[in-house]
């Protein structure tokens, strides 16, 4: 089932996400639905609170960035077919020097922006089927992990950007909020008045 994403300005995406047990409720369904929803919106991730879940999990699939021909083959052959689930997540060391990617969110429509990030990071995490992982990532992957790890830290890509940009995109953002966007997925914004 797809499920609507909370759209830029919702509550839920301000808030740190709290971690769940093996005996979440119908956790199997939840999944399914999760890779559903964001494959349908063409996302390479997707995060609980972007479907209303103050939870910490995210879904990562980074096939669709596999294509990009400005990248190494070895890259290329990483990203194709890296699908992930990442539980109850913490990245416990991110280092080297920051570079900049032009990010975009399922939860912020059609607006992207270059976000400096390290490039390097270790995250212990609950994978599918609950068994503890720890692992290290770099590159477009690393990327993914710490836009989507933010969403369950309550922090948006937007949040880290120059307080001049936060200014420019202040209107953008609003009418986001209010739904007064064209998205070809389904979405619930937070400001949009009720139909009667
Ligand atoms: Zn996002």
């Amino acid at each position: 089932m797809i499920l609507p994403i909370v759209a830029y300005g919702d509550a839920v995406l301000k808030k740190k996400a709290k971690d769940i047990t093996k005996d979440y409720p119908n956790f199997e369904g939840l999944l399914e639905n999760m890779f559903e929803t964001m494959y349908n919106a063409y996302g390479v991730g997707l995060a609980a609170p972007q479907i209303g879940l103050p939870i910490r999990l995210f879904l990562v699939d980074t096939t669709p960035f596999s294509e990009d021909e400005d990248l190494s083959k070895e890259e290329q052959k990483a990203l194709n077919g890296f699908k992930r689930v990442f539980i109850n997540a913490q990245i416990v060391e991110e280092d080297g020097d920051e570079w900049a990617f032009n990010e975009g969110c399922l939860s912020i429509p059609d607006v992207r922006e270059d976000v400096f990030r390290k490039p390097n990071i270790t995250i212990e995490y609950l994978d599918e089927n609950f068994n503890a992982q720890k692992e290290s990532f770099d590159g477009l992957i690393a990327r993914v992990i710490q836009h989507e790890y933010d969403h369950i830290e309550g922090i948006l890509f937007t949040d880290k950007l120059s307080s001049l940009k936060k200014r420019l995109l202040k209107g953008r953002l609003t009418n986001i909020s209010k739904g007064k966007i064209n998205v070809d997925y389904r979405m619930r914004f937070p400001g949009q008045k009720k139909k009667r």
